[in-house]
């Protein structure tokens, strides 16, 4: 493969019913790193129906071209139509790194795409370089989050890699930043369209995502059961917060997996994290390190979550807690 014909990192920008995902605008930050060092470009691709009032914003959080397909066939995600327009459009533009949100719409598209275009997919990824011979570095937790593997896709074109929403930042938006905007027009094969979306049934969410709470109350096996939780709710509604778990309590049902920080859960990032009951092994501190600021209550004064903590209080949760709750109320 000729890999010279290759330039330019391409964010596949995830729209749901129009509205662009945050994970997308992640994605334009970090690939406007990776641009900047690699004197390329930064290419939007925008896969919709009646999207185009969405390209400007695209601009602002760091692309150079927005590229836009606004065809009735891409207006709900449905894998083949997007599987074959992002294929069509790869094979003619060339871009050399192509990212994708790790989302579940990402995670059934990444495998496709790089299956019909016979490069390599790195699933998955918490971080991205650019190595001295100009290839793609993509970092993700490797055997069960023991250690970090960083992968290379050497022969192929495209760089392919799904990120995790919530890793990587998001660049301030700059509303005076000029680009290219571009449409192109798909040729779809309809006879291979296996899927019709009859209805789409939306789940009845009554909370904020975890991932965009401001403030979080996580709780682990110290809290125990559903009555200790309970009185984390308390907690948490003292505060606006929202209540989140490791997956020792996912795994024991007393939580939602929607509600699991960590490796194989949501990684989060709020502006204070209380890691409650809550031990710290690799696979959670995975999900929330790198929040701005972290309480940890644990009985026991050696638990490795104190090692990422700001404040760190050594003490039974289930007496501390309802006193804090009652402080905080008054
Ligand atoms: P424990 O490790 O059992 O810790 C409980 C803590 O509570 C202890 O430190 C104890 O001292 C303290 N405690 C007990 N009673 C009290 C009390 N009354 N007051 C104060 N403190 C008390 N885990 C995740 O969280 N998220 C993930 O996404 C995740 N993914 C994983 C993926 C893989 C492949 C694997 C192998 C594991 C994964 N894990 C994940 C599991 C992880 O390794 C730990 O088992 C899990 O995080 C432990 O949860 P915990 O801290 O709640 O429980």
């Amino acid at each position: 493969m000729d890999k010279s014909q290759y330039r330019d990192v391409c964010v596949f920008v995830e729209q749901r019913e129009g509205i662009i995902q945050k994970v997308a605008l992640e994605l334009l930050g970090k690939a406007r790193e990776l641009a900047d060092n690699l004197n390329e470009k930064v290419i939007a691709l925008l896969l919709g129906h009646e999207i185009t009032g969405q390209t400007q914003e695209l601009i602002a959080y760091g692309a150079d071209v927005v590229v836009y397909a606004d065809e009735r066939e891409l207006a709900e995600y449905n894998t083949e139509p997007y599987a074959q327009a992002i294929t069509q459009f790869i094979l003619q533009r060339r871009p050399a790194i192509v990212l994708i949100g790790a989302t579940t719409i990402g995670r059934d598209l990444g495998p496709r795409l790089s299956a019909r275009l016979s490069t390599g997919l790195t699933a998955d990824c918490t971080a991205l370089d650019i190595s001295e011979e100009r290839d793609l570095l993509m970092t993700r937790p490797a055997f069960g989050g023991n250690l970090m593997a960083t992968i290379i896709c050497k022969e192929h074109r495209p760089q392919m890699s799904t990120v995790r929403p919530g890793v990587m930042r998001i660049k301030p938006k700059d509303s005076s930043r000029q680009g290219v905007v571009e449409n192109i027009k798909i040729n779809f094969d309809n006879s291979k369209f296996k899927v019709k979306i009859l209805k789409t049934v939306k789940e009845q969410k009554s909370r904020i995502d975890i991932t965009e709470a401001k403030v979080l109350v996580s709780g682990g096996r110290g809290v125990g059961n559903k009555e200790g939780f309970e009185i984390l709710e308390c907690f948490a509604g003292t505060l606006g917060a929202e209540v989140s778990a490791s997956r020792a309590m996912v795994d024991a049902g007393v939580m939602p997996h929607d509600r699991q920080v960590g490796q194989t859960g949501k990684t989060v990032r709020p502006d204070l994290y209380f890691a409650l009951g809550i031990s710290g092994a690799i696979q959670h501190l995975a999900g929330m390190e790198e929040s701005e600021y972290i309480i940890a209550i644990n009985k026991d004064k050696y638990a490795p979550i104190f090692n990422v903590a700001d404040l760190g209080i050594v003490g039974d949760v289930r007496k501390i807690i309802p006193l804090l709750t009652e402080k905080l109320r008054k």
